[in-house]
């Protein structure tokens, strides 16, 4: 173990909602926190769908998911953890003295007595749409998200998928878009029951039926054919836009590698977060366990119970949760900025 090498007591992997709770939470539980996360930015699938109302957050008026993340990150920033971005963790070693030893695809190297993997469904890369020629649309209006809703206001789109974010962003679209059509190879939607009622209601929904050809005149789309999956039959419908939603592609890395028992593809997890590698904890969507709730909610839950689990693993004798926040001594000097007295 080189001399010079920090090491954390807890490296979080990922800055998801779990992994942004768990930076906090870990203050709470007096730890030495690094969190590590790939991208330039925290927040991880949030930035899927920035303008969309979040109402299933405990305590959380309507609240649009932008915001959420700025309200996040300033609390994940509350006990000054030490954040990399731009580093994709790949391998793990355990060290003689039993540190772990993490090294990201920079070539740098992270040491830390535990890590909580909260990696989501991993480095997600986007299905596309398997169309030849497809991509010269993606700069007008052939989309993989819907980032900014005012962008379809007044127009007929045509959404293709049938699972939560499909039914989510047509449910979004409807009391903006002239017209919204749901197009889906399957007569069942994998979507929440209510949202699907909803979508229903409104939406011009084909089933079974998915997207055959694209027509365009320059670089805009202007109409496309839809064809029944078992008749073949095909119907042309006249759009300004065209949201595609077949799902993402998982890609773990060289995290695959590491000897986590997975469960469909998810990593397993007792009801304490722990992994079958000793040290190694789960948070957030990644983490598979008998009472998982894949939202935001269910990913501070996760998170708050791995950073206790990492803690009695270091410390056996710790408490097993935090002191609550309204009389736990760490906020007593941060309580009189808001004036709360101390
Ligand atoms: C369209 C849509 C709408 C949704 N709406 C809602 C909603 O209204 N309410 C709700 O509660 N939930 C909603 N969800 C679900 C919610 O987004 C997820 O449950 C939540 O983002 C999971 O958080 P996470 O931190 O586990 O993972 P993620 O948010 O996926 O974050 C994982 C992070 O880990 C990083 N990462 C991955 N691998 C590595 C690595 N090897 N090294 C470093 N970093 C890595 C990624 O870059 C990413 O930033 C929605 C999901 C979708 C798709």
């Amino acid at each position: 173990m080189p001399n010079d090498k920090v090491i954390f007591d807890v490296t979080i992997i990922g800055g998801g909602p779990a992994g942004m709770y768990a930076a906090f939470y870990g203050g709470m539980r007096d730890l030495k926190i690094k969190l590590i996360e790939a991208k330039s930015e925290l927040g991880g699938f949030m930035h899927m769908y920035p303008e969309k109302l979040i109402w299933d957050i405990g305590a959380v008026p309507p609240t649009r998911c932008e915001t959420l993340i700025g309200h996040l990150e300033q609390q994940a920033r509350t006990f000054d953890p030490t954040i990399v971005f731009n580093q994709r963790v790949q391998h793990f070693a355990r060290l003689e003295d039993g540190t772990i030893e993490l090294l990201s695809d920079t070539g740098e190297k992270h040491y830390s007595r535990t890590v909580i993997l909260a990696i989501g469904r991993g480095i997600t890369n986007i299905q596309k749409l398997d169309i030849e020629g497809a991509d010269r649309y993606e700069i007008s209006n052939l989309h993989y998200t819907v980032q900014q809703l005012d962008r379809f206001r007044g127009k007929h789109v045509l959404i293709s998928g049938g699972g939560d974010s499909a039914v989510d962003w047509a449910n979004e679209l409807l009391p903006i878009a002239a017209q919204v059509y749901v197009v889906h190879r399957r007569e069942q939607f994998a979507a929440h029951e209510n949202q699907v009622a909803n979508m229903m209601k409104e939406a011009r929904v084909f089933v079974p039926y998915k997207v055959d050809k694209l027509h365009g005149s320059g670089e805009t789309i202007h109409s496309v054919d839809i064809v029944h999956s078992d008749t073949g039959d095909s119907i042309t419908l006249e759009i300004d836009a065209v949201v595609i939603s077949h799902g993402f592609i998982r890609d773990y890395g060289e995290i695959g590698n590491w000897g986590l028992k997975m469960n469909h593809n998810i990593i397993a997890a007792n009801e304490t977060m722990a992994t079958n590698i000793p040290g190694v904890f789960v948070a957030g969507d990644i983490a598979s366990h008998g009472s998982k709730v894949k939202l935001i909610a269910g990913a501070f839950n996760d998170a708050v119970l791995a950073l206790n689990s990492a803690k009695l693993y270091l410390e056996p004798t710790a408490d097993s949760m935090a002191y609550v926040s309204s009389h736990n001594e760490r906020f007593l000097e941060r309580n009189k900025k808001f004036n709360l007295g101390s």
